[in-house]
């Protein structure tokens, strides 16, 4: 077990990636914060799961993108586990737009989730762990943050950005022993994208710009996410893994 008396909070785990990775932490002896805005009943069937397996977690709601959410997720995670180890931001939303009829709103949302959430959570929790003597934080971004996807502009902004929060963060935390990495995955089938990966025409047009000739799995990102959390990887810092089963080669 890589994970045994680490906590972790993991945001958006309700359901796809964040779930995946929830359910593999416990897995490896992880205590979980299995955080969510919408997807409740996703939550709470994430926490029976961990606790059939025999593992330890609760589901906590709040939203990434209200900054004043942020201090009850720290305060309840380390009320009922007293400590906050790992942290995986998760939480993301994309929005379909052309740039021609681009939105301000589009650009609030989108960026207050998937940059301004994760990075001040990141914050907050890293002023725990630097008090606790350490941690880890993976950030959960996108092949997205070096390709551009058409339609996806500001979701693509904004997973560039989370490139260099990875970066500069780990560059600032280094000194307190935390370690602030990124996993970028390539397409992996949630119901963030389930309409458009299974629609044929684009499933097939997918498939043959992959190497590995399918589409991942959420299950597929638990083995890196386990590995930046765990102390394998106690000296990388600041870099990001690709989990694209070799799309980003084409
Ligand atoms: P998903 O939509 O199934 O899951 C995202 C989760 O985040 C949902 O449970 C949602 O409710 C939650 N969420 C959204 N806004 C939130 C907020 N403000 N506060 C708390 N939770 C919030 O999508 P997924 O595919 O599992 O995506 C997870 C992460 O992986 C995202 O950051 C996404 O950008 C990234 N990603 C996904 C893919 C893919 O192909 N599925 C590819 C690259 C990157």
């Amino acid at each position: 077990m890589r994970l045994k008396g680490k906590t972790a909070i993991v945001t958006g785990a309700g359901r796809g990636i964040g779930r995946a990775i929830a359910i593999g932490y416990a897995h490896e002896g992880a205590r979980v914060v299995v955080n969510y805005s919408r997807s409740r009943d996703g939550a709470e069937e994430t926490v029976r799961t961990i606790q059939a397996a025999g593992g330890e977690a609760f589901a906590l709601e709040a939203d990434v993108s209200r900054l004043q959410d942020h201090d009850h997720l720290i305060s309840r995670a380390m009320e009922e586990f007293g400590a906050i180890d790992i942290l995986v931001n998760n939480a993301g939303i994309e929005i379909n737009e052309p740039v021609l009829e681009s939105k301000p709103e589009t650009w609030e949302a989108t960026v207050d989730v998937n940059l301004k959430g994760a990075y001040f959570l990141a914050c907050g929790v890293a002023r725990v762990m630097a008090r606790l003597g350490g941690g880890k934080i993976v950030n959960i971004s996108s092949i997205h943050d070096v390709e551009p996807l058409r339609n996806r502009a500001v979701y693509s902004i904004t997973k560039g950005g989370m490139l260099m929060m990875v970066k500069s963060l780990a560059l600032e935390l280094a000194g307190h022993n935390i370690h602030v990495n990124g996993i970028s995955p390539g397409a992996i089938l949630t119901d963030m994208n389930r309409k458009h990966l299974t629609e044929p025409a684009r499933r097939d047009g997918l498939l043959a710009r992959i190497p590995m000739k399918r589409i991942g799995d959420p299950e597929d990102i638990v083995g890196a996410a386990v590995f930046l959390a765990s102390a394998e990887s106690n000296y990388v810092t600041g870099t990001t893994i690709y989990v694209d089963g070799g799309l980003l080669l084409f």
